[in-house]
């Protein structure tokens, strides 16, 4: 969860989602994503395809300008290379590993620590020098616990729910009706669903996981685990693995399905929204007629500060006032001195008034605003909302009109409420908008944007000459950090 990770937008960078017909060329984790750096005035500067899933070049170094002429024996050697990084198996070896592995006697079940792999018997030798560990029955049903969390800070740390969010989680959607759960990013929301269905005390539910961390595949059969990249919808199995979803999705026998995704939060909004939109499609097309222009239930889990940038994605999304809780986040979970306070968000498009948050843990109905909020998060008359992003109480400004942080006074010379010790007067010019250089809004909601620039088209000529560092999203020296990394960076700062 290592959100100081530099906003796309706010860095300049622009992402190109793809149009139809031109194809990116691929690394080892799928098609790549084309970047623009947007320069002042609103300019588009030279493209470059970089992969979609590492922001550090240490994990994937990536690189090719669009125009770039790739020579034969560049691009052989790429392909080797992603030949090179795939998973040991295909998911049929996993699954039919996995089913040796389930029948083996207690004292043949063997997991390799240093390999993250479980053994058959004819393996064992092999591993003899490295760390190996007993698997008991219990474990197996419990991956999540049994794999080293990934703790790749910039693109792939893995942070695990804590039972009782994924409970509180499971016990939602089953009470809204759901009985398949697309678990996109939530191994461990998989492993509960199984756990329960194996307890019997509630109506089973199916689920499959999507999830990039292959190391998960071993325990799992086909048509509950596809190695898949959530930033560029990418299905590493091919055709026979995104078959596999859409069997998923199709909802015989009136099963209703629901997405929950809990992507890295150093990702990218924009190809996120666009994966997920494009698993939309495919459960719409498998719809009966009458629903054809639903969209899928949803839930994106992802740090309260994101909200403009996903509902600027999503609109039909809102973010619900629920704290999500992590087991092994060292600044997010359950600590001994009592609770800090989860940044982290439900994101949906079900309703926020069917979601009912529990009244024990602090949350209360607002029949005003029609949805379950946190304590502290009281209505507001004048604004006529429950305004708190944070969870703290929030209060009213009447010179800015709106409702402000706690720690927040209205300053004159500003003209607007900030933290007392802000940079007074000194950050008007870079507040302004990119793009047009007015103060009234940022970049991203400019009237003009989509008149300076076209999404699909620039001349040529202007995109030589203008110099990005190689891989601009990494290490962004001397620009600002955006709102949301400097949010993350102050929570972290004052544990409020
Ligand atoms: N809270 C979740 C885990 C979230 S951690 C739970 O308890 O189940 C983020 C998850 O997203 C990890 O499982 C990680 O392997 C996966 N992930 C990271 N990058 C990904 C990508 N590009 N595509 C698909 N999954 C990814
Ligand atoms: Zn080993
Ligand atoms: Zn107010
Ligand atoms: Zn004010
Ligand atoms: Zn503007």
């Amino acid at each position: 969860m290592d959100v100081t990770e530099t906003h796309e937008e706010d860095l300049g960078i622009e992402i190109v989602l793809p149009e139809g017909g031109k194809t990116a060329p691929c690394c080892p984790h799928g098609p790549t994503l084309l970047f623009e750096k947007v320069c002042e005035g609103g300019e588009g500067g030279r493209r470059f395809y970089a992969c979609s899933a590492c922001r550090d070049r240490k994990d994937c170094n990536f690189f090719q300008w669009e125009d770039d002429k790739v020579s034969e024996v560049r691009l052989l050697a790429r392909r080797a290379e992603n030949q090179l990084k795939r998973p040991p198996f295909t998911q049929r070896e996993y699954s039919n590993r996995f089913r040796k592995f389930a029948s083996l006697p207690l004292h043949e079940k063997k997991f390799c620590q240093d390999c993250q792999l479980l053994l058959l018997p004819a393996e064992h030798s092999a591993h003899s020098a490295h760390r190996s560990s007993a698997v008991t029955a219990a474990q197996l049903r419990r991956p999540s616990v049994l794999l080293r969390p990934l703790d790749n800070k910039k693109s792939n740390a893995q942070y695990l729910f804590t039972d009782h969010s994924a409970h509180f989680l499971l016990d939602t959607l089953a009470g809204l009706g759901y009985r398949k759960v697309l678990c996109v990013g939530t191994p461990r929301l998989q492993e509960l669903i199984k756990l329960r269905n194996q307890e019997q005390k509630q109506e089973p539910m199916k689920s499959l996981l999507l999830d990039i961390d292959f190391r998960y595949g071993q325990f799992y059969s086909q048509d509950e685990y596809c190695h898949y990249n959530m930033f560029n919808h990418h299905f590493f199995g091919g055709e026979a693995s995104s078959a596999v979803l859409e069997t998923f999705l199709r909802e015989t026998g009136g099963e209703k399905a629901v997405m929950v995704a809990d992507p890295p939060f150093g990702g990218l909004v924009k190809p996120l929204a666009n994966s997920f939109s494009l698993i939309s499609q495919t459960w719409r097309t498998l719809q009966s007629s009458d629903d054809c222009n639903k969209d899928m239930p949803m839930m994106w889990i992802f740090p309260y500060f994101f909200e403009p940038r996903i509902l600027e994605c999503l609109p039909s999304f809102t973010m619900l006032d629920y704290q999500v809780d992590y087991d092994n986040h060292p600044l997010y979970k359950h600590g001994k001195t009592g609770r800090k306070q989860s940044p982290v968000r439900l994101f949906t498009n079900v309703s926020a008034r069917d979601v009912v948050l529990p009244k024990d843990e602090g949350y209360r109905f607002c029949s005003a605003c029609e949805r379950y909020v946190w304590s502290l998060n009281k209505h507001c008359a004048k604004c006529s909302l429950c305004p708190s992003k944070d969870g703290r109480e929030w209060k009213h400004c009447s010179t800015c009109e709106k409702c402000v942080k706690p720690s927040w006074k209205h300053c004159q010379s500003c003209g607007r409420c900030a933290l007392p010790d802000h940079p007074c007067g000194q950050d008007r010019g870079k507040q302004g908008c990119f793009n047009c250089g007015s103060l009234k809004h940022k970049r991203r909601t400019c009237p003009l944007k989509d008149t300076h620039r076209s999404n699909s088209f620039r001349s040529k000529a202007k995109a030589g000459g203008k110099k990005v560092s190689r891989r601009p999203l990494v290490k962004p020296k001397g620009k600002r950090k955006s709102g949301a990394a400097r949010r993350a960076k102050k929570l972290a700062a004052q544990s409020v």
